[in-house]
C-alpha cells in the first residue's frame, strides 16, 4: 500500500489552490513507513484524497506535490510533463532560434525539485529535492524517451541538497561527459557553455530577453558590466555596437570564457574595445568613484544575495550599496541597466531598495524599463514563487 500523510484541520487551502508544498507543521500524521522521497498519497483531515507527492522526511517543506490527479508517479508520468514543458516552449524556441533554453523549471513546470537545462544535445539537470533523487531512474528514461540522441549530465552540486538529506553529486546518467565547450546560440550571439565547469547548469539562460533589451541603450557608448560570468550582456553590447566594454567578475575561468565567447562572435575586440577585468565589484566600483571613472552605461547583475528569509535585510542593503555606487559612476543621462535574481526580493522590494540608493547617491534617477526572466522560466499561477527574476533600466542625471 501507497505511505500517506494526513495533514491537519484547516491545513489543505494551499493544495486545493494547487501550491505543491506541504509543510511539516501542516501533517497531523503518516501512515505507513515512507523512505526519503518516496511517492505519497496526501490526504486532508478528514480524509478526502487530494495529491501525489514526494516525501522528504528531513525538510521543513515535508512533501512536495507531484500531481493532484490519481495518477502513478513513473516514467510515463515524467514523459506527460517533459512534453509538455516542451510544447510550452516550441514557440519560443522556433521564435528565437534557441539551441540552449531551459526546458523544465522546476515547480513552474510541475517538476518539484528539478531543473534542466538543454544545451545543444547536452540535457544538465539539477536535482533538488528528495522526490527528484528518488525518481531518477526514471526520469532519465523519460527524458531519453523524449530526446533519444541526448547526453544527460547531473550537476547537483548544491548546498541546498543538504536540507533534503541529499550528498552532492555530479556525473554522466547517460551518454558522453559534455565537452568543456558546447556552443549554444541566442538572438543571434554564440555562446559557449562549460557544463562540467561552469556555475549552476553551465549558463544563466534567464537573463536572455534583458541581454536583448539591453543593446538599444549601448551603441558608441562605454559600458561597465559588473558580474560578467562568461560575457553575457558585454557581448550583446558588442554586438549592439557598444564603444568600449569592461566586463569585471571574479572567476577568471568565466572570464576566459566571455573573451573566447567575444572571439567566437568574430567582434573586434582589438584596441582594448573589450576588457576582461579580474576584479571584485564591490571594490572596484569604489575605485572607480574616488577616480572619477565615468561610464555611459552599468550593468548590474549579482548573483543571489538572498538564500533565506532571515538574510533579506543584509541583501537589501548590499543591492542598495552596489546600486548606489553604480549611479554615481554614470554621466548624466547614463543608464543602469540593474536586475535582482533574489526570489525573497519581490519587484516592489527591489523598485524600493534601487529609490534607496537613488537617494544616497545624490543623484535624480527614473525608471523606464522593466525587465523578466525569460519566458522558458514561466510561472505557474499556483506558484508565484516562481518569479525570481526582476529587473529595471534607468536613467540617471
Ligand atoms: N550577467 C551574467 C550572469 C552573472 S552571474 C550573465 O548574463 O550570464 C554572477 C557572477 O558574479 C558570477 O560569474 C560570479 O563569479 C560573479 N561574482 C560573485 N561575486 C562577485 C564579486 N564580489 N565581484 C565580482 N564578481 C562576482
Amino acid at each position: 500500500m501507497t505511505p500517506a500523510i494526513y495533514l491537519a484541520k484547516g491545513r489543505e487551502k494551499s493544495l486545493l489552490r494547487r501550491h505543491p508544498w506541504i509543510f511539516s507543521r501542516g501533517i497531523h500524521k503518516v501512515d505507513g513507513e515512507p523512505q526519503l522521497g518516496e511517492t505519497v498519497d496526501v490526504f486532508s483531515h478528514d480524509g478526502r484524497w487530494l495529491a501525489k507527492a514526494a516525501y522528504s522526511p528531513k525538510s521543513q517543506i515535508r512533501a512536495r506535490v507531484w500531481s493532484f490527479d490519481k495518477e502513478a508517479i513513473d516514467t510515463a508520468f515524467f514523459i506527460r510533463r517533459i512534453e509538455q514543458a516542451q510544447r510550452l516552449r516550441d514557440e519560443l524556441i522556433e521564435r528565437d532560434g534557441l539551441t540552449g533554453y531551459r526546458l523544465i523549471a522546476a515547480e513552474s513546470d510541475g517538476l518539484p525539485g528539478i531543473t534542466i537545462d538543454k544545451y545543444q544535445d547536452y540535457l544538465v539537470c539539477q536535482l533538488l529535492s528528495a522526490g527528484a533523487e528518488f525518481n531518477k531512474p526514471a526520469l532519465v528514461e523519460a527524458l531519453l524517451h523524449c530526446f533519444p540522441n541526448a547526453n544527460i549530465y547531473e550537476r547537483s552540486d548544491v548546498a541546498v541538497r543538504k536540507k533534503e538529506g541529499l550528498e552532492e553529486t555530479v556525473g554522466v546518467l547517460h551518454g558522453e561527459e559534455p565537452p568543456a565547450s558546447v556552443v549554444i546560440e541566442e538572438n543571434g550571439v554564440k555562446i559557449s557553455v562549460d557544463i562540467v565547469g561552469g556555475h549552476k547548469t553551465g549558463f544563466y539562460l534567464d537573463q536572455r530577453d534583458s541581454r536583448a533589451q539591453s543593446m538599444k541603450y549601448v551603441e558608441g557608448k562605454e559600458v561597465l558590466n559588473c558580474f560578467s560570468y562568461t560575457g553575457g550582456f558585454g557581448l550583446y553590447a558588442l554586438k549592439g555596437g557598444a564603444k568600449r566594454v569592461i566586463n569585471a567578475d571574479v572567476s577568471q575561468h568565466a572570464l576566459d570564457t566571455a573573451k573566447y565567447n567575444a572571439e567566437l562572435n568574430e567582434f573586434d575586440i582589438s584596441k582594448k574595445r573589450a576588457v576582461f577585468l579580474n576584479a571584485d565589484v564591490f571594490k572596484l566600483l569604489r575605485e572607480y568613484r574616488d577616480q572619477g571613472t565615468k561610464f555611459d552605461v552599468v550593468v548590474m547583475d549579482p548573483p543571489k544575495f538572498a538564500e533565506s528569509k532571515a538574510q533579506l535585510n543584509g541583501a537589501c542593503r548590499g543591492y542598495k550599496d552596489i546600486n548606489m555606487l553604480a549611479m554615481q559612476i554614470l554621466k548624466p543621462g547614463g543608464t543602469l541597466l540593474t536586475y535582482s535574481c533574489s526570489g525573497l526580493m519581490d519587484q516592489v522590494l527591489f523598485q524600493k531598495v534601487i529609490a534607496d540608493a537613488a537617494v544616497d547617491s545624490g543623484r535624480s534617477v527614473k525608471f523606464v524599463e522593466r525587465f523578466e526572466q525569460a519566458a522558458d522560466h514561466p510561472i505557474d499561477t499556483a506558484y508565484p514563487e516562481g518569479f525570481y527574476l526582476k529587473g529595471f533600466a534607468c536613467k540617471v542625471f
